[in-house]
């Protein structure tokens, strides 16, 4: 069984591994539902997940086996994902605007531009917002890169965002200051050549 962590009364979540490579689940109790932020690979966060005596519906960041691989083994109400992941799970509710849902917490679902992965989705929980992976590089011709257009409304949409802590998978710190994620995205967009659609890292 993976450990749940508490963070809030309403939020917990089980840590990532490496080995196998499994991203970290955001765990959000409504008075209806359980809100799960992705549902990881790991075999042990399935059992955790279906214990939990509450109906489940899973927001997926987005489409990497880490990160969604599990969806066959919890047992979910609804499934809410990007347009490109859901090439990949063949079912759910198309997160194309923001979503938002009063279930006793306020939870606020929203697409995330992401030079990462296309079809990135966020979920805003009063001060915190769980990003995925959506803040990382991707890699092109062997070289890591954000996509300057992408990264610049990526960093719109969070600056939007009301929350004060960023919850950023696999970063070993995971709950991380706004302030510190905007300003290590704004550092890198600020290093774009006009005439470049990438940012070479
Ligand atoms: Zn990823």
């Amino acid at each position: 069984m993976a450990e749940i962590i508490k963070i809030t009364d309403r939020i917990s979540y089980i840590k990532a591994t490496d080995n196998p490579l499994s991203a970290d689940v955001g765990i959000v109790e409504g008075d209806e539902f359980i809100w799960t932020f992705d549902v990881g690979a790991d075999e042990s966060v399935p059992i955790s997940l279906n214990k939990i005596q509450k109906p489940k519906n899973a927001v997926i960041s987005h489409f990497h086996p880490d990160h969604m691989g599990n969806l066959e083994h919890v047992n979910l109400n609804e499934i809410y994902l990007g347009a490109n992941t859901f090439k990949y799970a063949n079912r759910g509710i198309i997160v194309g605007e923001d979503f938002f849902f009063d279930d006793g917490v306020k939870i606020h679902i929203f697409p995330l531009p992401s030079s990462h992965a296309k079809g990135s989705v966020g979920m805003e929980i009063g001060d915190y917002a769980f990003l995925g992976d959506a803040t990382y590089a991707t890699m092109k011709q062997g070289r890591i890169c954000y996509n300057a257009s992408v990264l610049k409304e990526e960093i719109a949409v969070l600056k939007k965002l009301s929350a004060k802590l960023f919850l950023i998978s696999h970063d070993e710190k995971f709950i991380r200051p706004r302030e510190e994620i905007l300003a290590e995205l704004e550092e890198i967009y600020s290093k774009r050549n006009p005439k470049e659609s990438f940012i070479w890292i």
